[in-house]
């Protein structure tokens, strides 16, 4: 078991994420109806693509959906034109970029680096959550190590910044 990070080491953690993540600039996810549902999309783009697929198809039932934060296992991109779209990242997809970072580095000068934690922190929290129940052993093991795995990368990324 590692050491917590203290609440005051929290915040000024926080602070570097959010202000790096306000450096980059987003849109909300959007995806067409009636088609490939796991496809994201710009709102300008969703509509254009919608419009073709009306053009091609008259008879289809297509149309823009999403608009809202839904939950997703990594970082969504523009299917067309590659913007930064948002979500919430799941148990996973914090886990994801959390080894991620472990593994390759966190560059706290980096916006793109600073967004992806402050996802990772909206996303779990710092602290596994007590109400929480667990499925079975093997899923405590996992949400405990995670949290470890976080506190590690932390105490790395403040000896950085
Ligand atoms: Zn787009």
């Amino acid at each position: 078991m590692t050491d917590k990070i203290s609440k005051e080491h929290q915040e000024k953690l926080e602070a570097l994420f959010n202000a790096g993540a306000a450096n980059m600039l987003s849109e909300p996810e959007y995806w067409i109806h009636g088609s490939d549902e796991g496809a994201s999309y710009c709102l300008e783009c969703c509509e254009k693509k919608v419009e073709r697929l009306l053009k091609e198809n008259p008879d289809g039932d297509y149309c823009v959906d999403g608009g809202y934060g839904i939950d997703g296992d990594y970082t969504p991109f523009c299917e067309t034109c590659h913007k930064l779209l948002e979500n919430s990242l799941t148990d996973s997809g914090c886990g994801d970029e959390v080894e991620h970072f472990l593994l390759h580095g966190f560059n706290p000068k980096s916006d793109d680096d600073c967004r992806a934690m402050s996802e990772v922190i909206n996303g779990r929290g710092w602290e596994p959550w007590l109400e929480r129940t667990y499925r079975n052993p093997s899923e405590k093991e996992s949400d405990l190590r995670y949290f470890d795995s976080l506190h590690k990368l932390c105490r790395i990324i403040l000896e950085k910044s």
